[in-house]
């Protein structure tokens, strides 16, 4: 790739938030990082394909956004604080407006976050984002998929099917007479909210933990599956925004909250002893938490409708075909 270094200088140096634990950044053959004592270490990663998990003539400040929120959304799952990034980039061409763009949405995101881009890989192919963050979770409060035990009680953050709908009007699939509506849902694709400060709060409060990438009912079903337990969702306790309402009908907002992915809001269990604490802490963050069902002994995802089971069998998305 022509011009390799001044790129990664002009754009990727110094970008985020400067952290005092970030010894060595960008510019050497690798970081070095100076982790806190009695932390233990998270490390994620996720890669976004153009044409798979974004539109390929997505506006570059939302890629940026992104390649970096759906990982702060699994750090914030585990119950961590996001702290360090790498970024591997592949592009088809050095297109500077458009790394200027892709630079400021990841920017941002990281400084808002307190996390510091510390080093990556440009290359040139087919265009595709490959992000890796790390962060830290107090010893023994780690949040984990499979802590999950019958009685807890099943919460979702935020309005799931909310950023599903706005992909199908950034993809000119459906439209709306509100223009307000759809922006707002377009943006909820676009520049999803990684749930950091909730996810910091639930470590030591929820029993289990899952960010909502794949669909509501696909993932309630990896949390149940990983607890052991069987899953009811009661289907007139899910959350839909207003603008949802606004945009489709009853059925079809359901199923785009039940079905729809890329939401990155967070599914959690709480123990019914904890449902105070849980209140304080979402009035904290300024994040609604929405019971929407409850662990049971058992397995697999029952949903109800005023108590009665519905018929539904939905994966959500699914790589390689499933
Ligand atoms: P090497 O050949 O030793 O892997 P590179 O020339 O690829 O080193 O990278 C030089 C420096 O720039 C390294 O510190 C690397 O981490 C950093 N870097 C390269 N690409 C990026 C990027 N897209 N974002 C952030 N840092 C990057
Ligand atoms: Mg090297």
């Amino acid at each position: 790739m022509p011009a390799e270094f001044a790129l990664i200088e002009r754009y990727f140096s110094a970008l985020g938030t400067l952290r005092t634990d970030v010894a060595i950044g960008v510019g050497d053959d690798g970081a070095v990082l100076l982790p806190p004592p009695g932390q233990d270490l998270i490390a994620v990663v996720d890669t976004l394909v153009a044409g798979v998990h974004f539109p390929p003539d997505s506006a570059p400040r939302s890629v940026g956004h992104r390649a970096l929120a759906v990982n702060l959304s699994d750090i914030a799952a585990m119950g961590g604080s996001p702290a360090w990034s790498l970024l591997a980039i592949t592009l088809p061409t050095v297109d500077e407006v458009w790394l200027e763009e892709f630079a400021a949405g990841f920017g941002a995101l990281a400084r808002a976050s307190g996390v510091q881009l510390v080093g990556g890989d440009t290359t040139s192919g087919p265009m595709s984002v490959t992000v890796q963050v790390l962060g830290f979770v107090p010893a023994g409060l780690r949040l984990l998929r499979s802590g999950g035990r019958p009685g807890d009680l099943l919460f979702v953050s935020g309005t799931p099917g909310d950023a599903a709908c706005g992909l199908t009007l950034e993809q000119g699939k459906l439209q709306t007479p509100s223009s307000q509506a759809e922006r707002i849902l377009r943006d909820r694709f676009l520049f999803p909210t990684p749930r950091v400060a909730l996810g910091e709060g639930l470590g030591g409060l929820a029993s289990a933990c899952i960010d909502v990438s794949d669909g509501l009912y696909a993932d309630v079903a990896k949390l149940a599956m990983r607890s052991d337990c069987a899953a009811h969702l009661e289907l007139t306790r899910l959350p839909c925004s207003p603008q949802l309402a606004q945009c489709v009908d009853a059925a079809e907002a359901r199923r785009f909250t039940l079905t729809g992915g890329d939401d990155y809001e967070l599914c959690f269990t709480v123990p019914p002893s904890r449902s105070a604490q849980l209140d304080q802490l979402a009035h904290a963050v300024g994040v609604s938490c929405t019971q929407i069902g409850c662990l049971t002994a058992g397995s697999g995802v029952t949903v109800t409708e005023q108590g009665t089971v519905i018929e539904f069998s939905h994966s959500g998305y699914e790589h390689f075909g499933g």
